[in-house]
């Protein structure tokens, strides 16, 4: 399927009104045909209003639609075939192997979210019946539960063009909820953005769904994206990309007559903690591991190790030494664009400039080869450094990890307790000395939102018990997280009905409990009927 260039408003495929911009090939720095329409204030209009149009429609559709529907997305985007393939690679440098495995990631998640809709645990109903004759005062009779927050805004990631971009998980959790969709696509990768968005699209026909439930708008972030946000018809925003971005756009959405919440998900270094009896039985191993994980995508993952935090002595310097052998024969791998390259670069320099750093390792370099590309770094420094100066708590977006070393215990629990909020930590040590290391451990479980132990942070399972989220500024809410059936609650919000005519209800709250869901009467969950 050719890409044309064209956004989708309200389930019409039309030229942008602002414009056009062109896809670049990051591993040659060639611009890709065509050219791509950018959204006009006035589409972006149009899209909110029709998404706030059907908004009422699609909340009240029933659990079984909207989970074929959900299939029918994975189906479509599985039926374009080596197209999407070829362009996301085109337009990202990523390998077909990780194309073709982030489309299968993608799918499965739009499925998974359509199973978890038709168990509709995800609505927590709870009905508490009237008691009329109790006393002092009567009850009345309460049902609860979770509906549909409204149109949701989501802004596609540069990192995965197909997992958490036009038909990730952001998207696919709001609709699960029965929340119309507007993408803002990254401007990175628009030409599958636009693929993806048309497997959608015919989901939508296919499901006899309005068309508004479904808007794709292509155009810069503080144009296009910040009108977007600023739209009083959206609810609520999911967001990946920088601390920068994320953090404009919370206050853009609590600068609204309405605030709205937004689910930004931002910045991590996810710190490493090596301990000593493990760190002295498997230094090696544990290396080349760490760097497979560092290495992996070419670092631009939100979960790369960026931090390892250890005690010194020959254990740790076993693990540096093997690390950097590894490190130093590295490619120099294609980055998604130039702007993430020049970023990379830029904080490589700023970090390597601070007092007390020492670089260990570098990749190879790649001044030979065409587009943008990003060199490997490992890099030490002491834990009396590290403590002294906040900026080796920045995370630098690629391939770069800091080894900070510590004297004792004490300096390595400090240097935890320093820490921002973070999506991932990692502990790598034995159950023994986990034990008496339990202090350290739970400062750090209390700055992330996954715990690892003896593994590497890289590699979220999409499933009912991950935690992709953490405190700020990982994320601009705690609460929540971006990947996993747990995502739908983000848009999800609370209403009881009370006293309300029993003929009116909507079927989870009726008493026969036609859908069959579990539901929590009087305090008790159960299947049955009242
Ligand atoms: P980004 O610059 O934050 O952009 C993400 C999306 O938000 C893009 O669609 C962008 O629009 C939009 N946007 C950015 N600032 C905005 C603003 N002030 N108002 C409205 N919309 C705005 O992220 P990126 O392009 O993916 O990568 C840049 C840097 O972000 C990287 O170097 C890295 O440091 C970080 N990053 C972090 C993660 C993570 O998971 N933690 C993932 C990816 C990137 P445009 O089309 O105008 O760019």
């Amino acid at each position: 399927m050719p890409v044309t260039g064209k956004i989708l408003i309200n389930g019409e495929w039309v030229k942008g009104g602002a414009g056009t911009f062109q896809a670049m090939d990051p591993s040659t720095g060639k611009v890709l045909e065509p050219s791509m329409g950018k959204a006009s204030q006035e589409q972006v209009n149009i899209a909110a209003a029709s998404a706030q149009a059907c908004a009422g429609e699609f909340r009240r559709s029933s659990l079984d639609r909207r989970a074929r529907f959900l299939n029918a997305c994975a189906d479509e985007i599985m039926g374009l075939g080596d197209d999407l393939v070829q362009r996301a690679m085109a337009e990202t440098g990523l390998p077909r192997a990780r194309i073709e495995g982030e489309r299968g990631r993608t799918c499965s998640q739009l499925n998974l979210f359509a199973e978890t809709v038709l168990e509709g645990d995800f609505l927590d109903v709870r009905i508490d019946t009237a008691m009329p004759e109790r006393k002092p005062l009567p009850r009345p009779d309460l049902r609860y539960m979770n509906q549909a927050i409204g149109p949701v805004a989501v802004f596609g990631a540069s990192n995965f063009p197909l997992a958490f971009s036009v038909a990730g998980g952001d998207t696919a959790s709001a609709f699960a909820a029965g929340c119309p969709v507007l993408v803002k696509g990254h401007s990175s990768h628009p030409g599958t953005s636009e693929l993806a968005a048309r497997a959608i699209a015919r989901a939508v026909t296919k499901s006899g769904l309005p068309g508004g439930i479904f808007s794709l708008i292509m155009g810069s972030g503080s144009e296009v994206g910040s009108a977007l946000v600023r739209a009083p018809e959206i609810k609520a925003v999911g967001f990946t990309g920088s601390f920068a971005g994320g953090t404009a756009l919370v206050r853009l959405a609590n600068e609204r007559p309405e605030p709205i919440p937004v689910y930004a998900e931002m910045g991590s270094i996810n710190p490493v903690l090596l301990l000593p009896k493990q760190l002295e039985s498997s230094a090696e191993e544990i290396a080349a591991n760490f760097v497979d994980s560092l290495n992996m995508g070419v670092g631009q993952f939100c979960t790369n190790p960026g931090l390892v935090v250890g005690m010194e002595g020959k254990s740790l310097d076993r693990f540096i030494r093997a690390a950097s052998l590894r490190v130093e024969g590295l490619e120099a791998g294609v980055m998604l664009n130039r702007g993430i390259c020049r970023a990379y670069d830029q904080g490589i320099a700023n970090i390597t400039g601070q007092p007390g750093v020492d670089q260990e390792a570098a990749g190879l370099r790649s001044e030979d080869r065409p587009g943008f590309r990003g060199q490997a770094f490992l890099m030490t420094v002491s834990a009396k450094e590290f403590a002294a100066n906040p900026k080796l708590r920045e995370e630098v977006f690629g391939p770069a990890s800091l080894v900070v070393k510590c004297r004792d215990k004490a300096e390595m629990t400090g240097v935890v307790m320093r820490l921002k909020g973070q999506l991932t930590g990692t502990v790598h040590g034995e159950p023994g000395e986990m034990a008496d290391h339990g202090e350290m451990i739970d400062i750090l479980s209390q700055k992330v939102g996954r715990l690892l132990v003896n593994g590497f942070p890289t590699g979220v399972e999409v499933c009912h018990a991950m935690v992709h989220g953490g405190p700020f500024p990982a994320t601009s809410d705690v609460r929540s997280t971006s990947v996993g059936t747990a995502a739908i609650n983000r848009f999800l919000r609370p209403v009881c009905l009370q006293n309300y005519p029993r003929n009116l209800l909507p079927e989870p709250l009726q008493n026969e409990n036609p859908l069959r869901i579990r539901r929590r009467v009087n305090g008790k969950q159960t299947r049955e009927a009242i």
